[in-house]
């Protein structure tokens, strides 16, 4: 590591900053970093505005795997990053994912069931009337049969991300509250990024953990990343059912999901194809979920007919418009600067692997588990790797 007062700086604080800088001091306690948080509060971090989903459900191998690794993290996490003053609480509740299969999503249903299997995951096929028993508010319209992963389930993100956060400082690492304005270089290599106070600080690796707003700050060094900030909304529904036992997450042919929360409580959304590119409007409308949710919704489930929307929120989705996947790794023509963006939906479970993937690149070690499929070099290549585009939530 270059000897200078800040080894890595790491632009925005979310779960995929505090993650890489818990897992670079984790491997190396001496190295210096900070992480540059514009809003510490994480108002409008997609981190905090997400469902805090984590499945083993996907059609991408290495996907498959850092959810694997994921798991495992999460099963002694507050142990694991336990400090002094504070040990996390997760809520970590398995409760299962449950995807309805109609027939034109069959074949990738199955393929991605057999790929699944054979990496140890716990998944099964559900035929129709089993369906039924596990989740019975629904009417089986088009439904061929389900996949239903008994380990995927749901928490608490913020409290993800404080656990990383608490653990990154409480192994050395600082954070600066400021707003990084431009990154530097010089002569081909990264070299510190420029605040908004006008603040310059000096590193010879930088980490773009910006979330929906890593293209604009890659733009800055002229680098330019296929990622759009996408607002998604989500809406909390009250309806007159009742389970004592938390319902595994549905998710329809239509794309829409549904996250049962407690009693006849349930969150639900759906990506739609006008959702606006946005940096800023975190508005949310009740008038597009009856519009255009609710029909969609009352046609798999008719008990959700009569219900009361109570409260609903917004949240921005770092969309990378290549493939849907993340990028990962160094940017092949701007030595020193790390990116750990465009995850599409499903970032904030990869936090783990991504963390602990990153540090490795950064301190040349050999990757536990390899993701160089995820390198920035394809989007210069223009090489898309594709998971199945109807499973991305
Ligand atoms: C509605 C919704 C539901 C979701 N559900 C799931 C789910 O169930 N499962 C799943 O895996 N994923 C889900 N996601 C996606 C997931 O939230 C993200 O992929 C993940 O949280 C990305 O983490 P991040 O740290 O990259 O970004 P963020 O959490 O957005 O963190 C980026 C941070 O950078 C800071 N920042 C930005 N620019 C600057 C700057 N110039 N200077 C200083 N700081 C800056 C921001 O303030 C922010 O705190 C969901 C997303 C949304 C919106």
């Amino acid at each position: 590591m270059p000897n200078q007062t800040t080894d890595v700086l790491i632009a925005g604080g979310g779960v995929m900053g505090c993650a890489i800088a818990y897992y670079l001091l984790k491997s190396n306690e001496t190295i210096k970093i900070s992480i540059i948080e514009k809003d510490s509060t994480y108002t409008r971090a997609s981190t905090t505005l997400s469902e805090g989903n984590i499945r083993i459900q996907f059609n991408i191998k290495e996907n498959i795997e850092m959810s694997l690794y994921g798991l495992q993290v999460l099963a002694n996490f507050g142990q694991e990053m336990a400090t002094e003053e504070y040990v996390p609480d997760i809520a970590f509740r398995q409760q299962g994912n449950l995807f309805i299969i109609d027939e034109a999503s069959q074949e990738t249903a199955k393929q991605g069931l057999e790929l699944q299997k054979s990496l140890g995951c716990q998944i099964e096929w559900l035929e129709p009337e089993q369906v039924k028993t596990i989740y019975p508010p629904y009417n089986l319209l088009d439904c061929v049969g389900a996949t239903f992963g008994s380990t995927d389930g749901s928490m608490s993100p913020l409290d993800v991300l404080l656990g990383y956060r608490r653990k990154a400082i409480a192994l050395g690492a600082t954070v600066i509250e400021a707003e990084v304005s431009h990154l530097l270089k010089d002569r081909g290599h990264i070299s510190g990024v420029a605040l908004t106070s006008g603040e310059i600080l000096r590193a010879d690796v930088v980490v773009n953990t910006a979330g929906p707003w890593a293209s604009k700050l890659a733009q800055t060094v002229g680098v330019e990343l296929p990622i759009e900030a996408i607002k998604r909304q989500v809406y909390a529904v009250e309806t007159p059912l009742h389970f004592e036992q938390i319902l595994p997450m549905l998710l329809l042919p239509s794309g829409q999901y549904c996250f049962h929360e407690a009693g006849g409580h349930f969150n639900t959304g759906a990506s739609l194809p006008d959702d606006p590119v946005t940096y800023d409007d975190f508005s949310w409308s009740r008038a597009r979920f009856e519009a255009r949710l609710w029909a969609g919704l009352v046609k798999y489930l008719p008990d959700f007919d009569r219900l009361k929307v109570t409260q609903g929120w917004a949240g921005l989705y770092a969309v990378n418009t290549l493939d849907g996947n993340a990028i990962l790794g160094e940017w092949p023509e701007l030595k020193g600067l790390f990116l750990a963006n465009g995850f599409s939906g499903h970032g904030f479970q990869q936090c783990h692997a991504v963390g602990r993937y990153l540090a490795e690149l950064i301190l040349d070690q050999p990757p536990t588990l390899d993701l160089s499929i995820f390198s920035p070099q394809r989007i210069l290549d223009n090489k898309p790797v594709f998971e199945n585009p109807g499973r991305i939530i």
